[in-house]
């Protein structure tokens, strides 16, 4: 039986390959992998649907084990689903997100998610969130993306954590390494959300609050300063280096995280590839911190 026959499962586009290290069947699988190639179509910088077929053809490149844990990924059930298939317009693209991501908790199983436009986010938190209502959501962004709207649009990138306090309310959203965004969105999260600005120094007290609680974490690749990674539609001066983003990360590695993302990779704005062998690395750490122990 391939995967897109199961039942209840959203049919998957035919993929050439896995990304590197996700050898598991899905049904024998810990982790599923999984690509949303999902762009609002009037974007002004564009090609993050393209990523998760970007970082499969770059991972050929990289060494599945993990030195900073010596851990490999091939000894981590991991499956790699192949990318959605999605409907058109937002709406439908995060229904679609949601009953995949639904259908993976269900099975007793963590998803992890490559994007795509940030806003896919929602759909994962929507499936997590409906199964755990005491969820924390733990975002790492240059930006602060608490719009409550943008250009008429409810369902962007720019109000993804917004719709996800829609869901979740005050106190349960945790940022890291904001430097952008509106007056408006500044004064309005003091009040309903624990932001920390351009860095990740209160990392260990979000993890002790969070500690009993579980936890869902999504990262916005133009968190890294762009001098590492512009390959990305919005980069932003000044943010975190990779090491201080791994070093964030791993503090979380013993909370209970119920699913991660990984979006916002713009290959073409990288020549180098630099930026998607960033990306590739980045998420082998998270594979092995967060579903590998
Ligand atoms: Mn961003
Ligand atoms: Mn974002």
């Amino acid at each position: 039986m391939t995967f897109a026959e199961m039942d209840g499962m959203p049919d998957m586009e035919q993929t050439p390959q896995i990304f590197a290290g996700c050898l598991s069947s899905y049904e024998d699988a810990r982790t599923v992998l999984f690509g949303v190639p999902y762009e609002t179509a009037s974007r002004r910088r564009s090609g993050a649907d393209i990523a998760p077929q970007a970082m499969r053809n770059e991972s050929v490149r990289m060494e599945t084990f993990s030195p900073y844990m010596r851990v490999d990924m091939t000894d981590c059930l991991i499956c790699d689903a192949g990318d959605l298939e999605l409907p058109s317009g937002a709406e439908p693209a995060l229904d679609t997100i949601e009953s995949f991501c639904g259908k993976v908790h269900d099975d007793g199983k963590m998803p992890v998610m490559l994007g795509g436009e940030h806003i896919v986010t929602l759909g994962a938190v929507r499936a997590a969130a409906s199964r755990w209502p005491d969820l924390a959501v733990l975002h790492f962004d240059a930006h602060a993306d608490l719009k409550r709207e943008f250009m008429g649009e409810t369902f962007v990138g720019y109000t993804m954590m917004r719709r996800v306090w829609d869901l979740v309310g005050d106190g349960r959203i945790y940022q890291f390494g904001v430097r952008s965004g509106s007056k408006e969105e500044f004064s309005w999260a003091m009040g309903h959300v624990r932001m920390e600005t351009v860095s990740a120094n209160s990392i260990d007290s979000c993890a002790e609050a969070v500690l009993s609680r579980p936890v869902y974490i999504t990262i916005d690749l133009d968190v890294i300063d762009p001098a590492e990674l512009p390959g990305t539609g919005m980069p932003e001066a000044g943010g975190m280096s990779f090491h201080a983003l791994y070093d964030a990360l791993s503090s979380l590695s013993g909370l209970d995280v119920v699913g991660f993302d990984i979006c916002e990779l713009s290959p073409g704005y990288d020549d180098s590839g630099t930026s998607t062998a960033l990306a590739c690395k980045l998420l082998r750490e998270m594979l092995i911190a967060y579903s590998c122990s």
